[in-house]
């Protein structure tokens, strides 16, 4: 048989790694060193040589993007379909799993994920209702303090508490919490995994269905899997299974996420004759990128210890930029993506890593203005938006009215006479009688609970749901989100917000409705029996950030140092370098060991880049409504000074501070009728969506929107700037 496609490609530390015959495999190496590349030919390796069947596979990563891009090499190498495969993340294949044995892991059919924020709503009432102290007792905490504890595997009756009393009052919470999941049909996050790893110990004939099954299961970014992760993969392991693990101990970034580096030393313990294969030759960047990310993780004292090396050419100098302030930062990086694009290089090859989510939104603004097209991961994602939520919970309620988080979301939105009084008698009677809110608000009703007028409020809004759920049962998704958000009347409710927030909280439901338009059941949740709505829902909870309101082939990317693990760019920009604000202001006032882990970040930021990496501060920078002055990071300190080069030398005096104007201003006069290239009617042609017929135009300046009626593809709203229409 020829394998040369298999092996041809790699080195012979890769290749002993992809045709090794032990049953146990450790890669341990850094960064760019061909751990993905090694974890995906030994893939193919298995289905082609060894004759494993495409079932027996399971390949676990840590992102929705790597896990589509690890699909597609694996489909490339394959040669076949790689449906049969089960690709994907930890939080994805649980859920899988949790939707196909519902029954056995004990939750409704209907089950609906819970995301961050809706748990922490949640939580937030529970600390109410208990009659305590919110000033004391956040809800973020209560939320942390539940996360970490599922994250260990540990049910309330786990944990011992005897000699705590605080911890007894997070427990009773955590009690608390569970029986209003359970009663609503709720899953979080945490919970995910926490079901599936259940699922295993509580059914035995299934779990050993699944190990029979699933012989081969590889692991990427090992380093940072937790407790539950680990323990799933050894449970589903057992005796037979062949388990294949890649990670790199210096690109550990989730630790206070409760990720466990020493997994990785676990793994060498608890399984039998693990061999492990050491990478130290990196293909990705260039020789001063690479110097310098040795240079900078060298300050750390907790490593296994490893060097890498490239054969590759030195590369242009890591550039510097002192901005004076965070504006100028974000007309700099702009300014550099607008060079490497005249140059005809690829958007979707630049990408922008910052440490914290708020971040994007100046970086946004700029690239809107200079007309370059760009996508964020994370952050303000579409589906976290107060209004796309707001939509969504009607849609859930249709499918599922006790969904507690649901209905108390828009119960009262848009206001409906339906007041916290009204609110809280509603949570009463629920907890009184352990019904869900919907249950009780029909009960209420029933017995007249309420004074007059919240009682016909209630049974108006009872009303309202049920009407919808008659009518639109049967409608295409793309309608039924329609129906509810013109049902529902939400617009009203927004439109006693400033205006500009207000359109844009339209526009985004509009972009909402369209998502539903094109939303297309995947094939695995097919195979898994999900209805569309149902995997559309889990898809807005499970993969919120994956999904923008429209997505670009070609664009910049944007997103945080954490989310940017595993892939990489041509071009790499890291903003934000400044001491409290990365290494962020926590990791140095906390215990030892996080300002480990945020060197660890920037070892990974960096280590992104493959030809040229640019690092930025601002001097002044606004935060939380002040004018801050900073100190350049400490990490930019421990690169060699010889591979940085200042592109514009720090002054010896600052700058007067001047709050920096747009570079362009436009009024919205500057894109009338007349500037429109379009005539009503007219026929268009876009690349993706064929010919259609433009029908409206709306907003103005580089927001003008165009409403295009397509052939195929139906009526859609389309940013003009980047629609890249083409008159017939
Ligand atoms: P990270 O630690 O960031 O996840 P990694 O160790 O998983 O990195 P890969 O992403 O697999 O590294 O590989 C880095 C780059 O090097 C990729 O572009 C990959 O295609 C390339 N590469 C890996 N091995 C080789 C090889 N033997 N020859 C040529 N290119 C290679
Ligand atoms: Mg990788």
């Amino acid at each position: 048989m020829d394998v040369s496609h298999l092996l041809d490609e790699l080195n012979e530390a890769q290749r002993e790694a992809v045709t090794a015959d032990s049953d146990h495999l450790l890669v341990l190496a850094g960064a760019g060193s061909g751990k993905t590349r090694v974890l995906i030919h030994r893939l193919a390796w298995l289905i082609q040589v060894e004759h494993a069947s495409p079932l027996s596979v399971l390949a676990v990563t840590f992102t929705n993007k790597a896990a589509g891009e690890m699909r597609e090499r694996a489909g490339k190498l394959l040669q076949v379909s790689t449906r049969p495969l089960w690709i994907g993340t930890f939080h994805g294949i649980a859920h899988r799993l949790l939707r196909m044995h519902w029954k056995e892991a004990g939750l409704p059919e209907e089950f609906q994920i819970l995301d961050s924020e809706d748990q922490q709503r949640l939580l937030r009432r529970i600390i109410r209702d208990e009659g305590m102290d919110e000033a004391h007792w956040p809800a973020r905490q209560a939320q942390w303090f539940i996360n970490a504890r599922k994250d260990e595997g540990e049910r309330p009756q786990h944990i011992d508490h005897l000699d705590h009393p605080a911890t007894a009052t997070w427990v009773q919470v955590y009690r608390r919490y569970e029986e209003y999941c359970k009663r609503g049909g709720l899953v979080d996050f945490a919970e995910l995994l926490l079901r599936a790893h259940e699922l295993w110990l509580e059914s035995p004939p299934l779990l050993d269905h699944y190990r029979k099954r699933l012989r081969h299961l590889l692991v990427d970014e090992f380093q940072d899997t937790n407790a539950i992760q680990y323990a799933w993969v050894r449970m589903l392991a057992g005796d037979t299974g062949r388990v294949f693990v890649v990670g790199d101990d210096d690109q550990s970034i989730y630790g206070w996420r409760g990720a466990r580096v020493e997994n990785v030393q676990h793994f060498v313990r608890d399984f039998p004759d693990v061999r492990t294969v050491r990478l130290e030759q990196n293909y990705r960047s260039t020789g001063n990128i690479l110097q310098a990310a040795n240079a900078l993780i060298a300050h750390n004292e907790a490593r296994m210890g490893k060097e890498l090396w490239t054969a590759g050419p030195k590369g242009a100098p890591i550039r510097l930029y002192a901005a004076f302030n965070e504006q100028d930062e974000a007309r700099f990086v702009v300014d550099q993506l607008r060079q490497w694009l005249d140059h005809g290089r690829r958007a979707d090859d630049a990408a922008v890593l910052y440490r914290t989510t708020a971040q994007s939104r100046l970086f946004e603004e700029y690239l809107l203005r200079a007309n370059i097209p760009y996508r964020v991961y994370g952050g303000q994602r579409f589906f976290e938006r107060t209004e796309v939520k707001d939509a969504l919970a009607y849609l859930r309620l249709l499918h599922n009215p006790n969904d507690d988080a649901a209905l108390e979301r828009v119960i009262n939105k848009p206001t409906r006479a339906i007041g916290e009084k009204t609110v809280s008698q509603l949570r009463e009677q629920a907890r009184e009688s352990g019904l869900t809110l919907w249950q009780a608000a029909g009960a209420c009703v029933a017995q007249g609970t309420f004074a007059t007028r919240a009682g016909t409020a209630v049974s108006a809004f009872i009303r309202l749901v049920e009407g919808m759920r008659d009518r639109m049962q049967d409608w295409a998704l793309g309608n039924q989100m329609q129906g509810v958000i013109d049902e529902s009347r939400l617009v009203d409710h927004y439109e006693k917000e400033p205006r500009e927030r207000m359109e844009t909280r339209i526009e985004n439901l509009r972009e909402l409705v369209n998502a539903a338009d094109a939303f297309i059941l995947p094939q695995e949740d097919a195979d898994a029996g999900l209805t569309e709505l149902q995997s559309f829902l889990s898809h807005a909870a499970l993969e919120a950030g994956e999904t923008q309101g429209e997505s670009w082939d070609d664009c910049v990317q944007l997103m945080t140092m954490h989310s940017a693990k595993g892939l990489e760019f041509p071009l790499v920009f890291i903003a934000g370098m400044e001491d409290g604000l990365f290494p962020h202001q926590r990791s140095l006032e906390e215990a030892s060991g996080r300002l480990e882990e945020e060197r660890r970040l920037c070892y990974v930021g960096m280590t992104r880049a493959r030809e040229q990496l640019y690092l930025s501060y601002a001097e002044i920078r606004r935060m939380h409504g002040s004018e801050n002055f900073c100190r350049p990071s400490r990490f930019i300190d421990e690169m060699p000074a010889g591979l940085v080069e200042e592109i514009r030398p720090r002054m010896a005096t600052s700058r007067p501070y001047r709050s920096a104007q747009p570079a362009r201003q436009r009024t919205s006069s500057n894109l009338t009728d007349s500037s429109w290239p379009f005539k009503l009617g007219q026929v268009v042609l876009h690349p993706k969506f064929g010919e259609g017929t433009v029908m409206a135009f709306e907003g103005s300046g580089e927001h003008t929107r165009v409403h295009v009626n397509f052939r195929d593809a139906g009526a859609k709203w389309l940013v003009l700037a980047y629609a890249n229409l083409q008159a017939r």
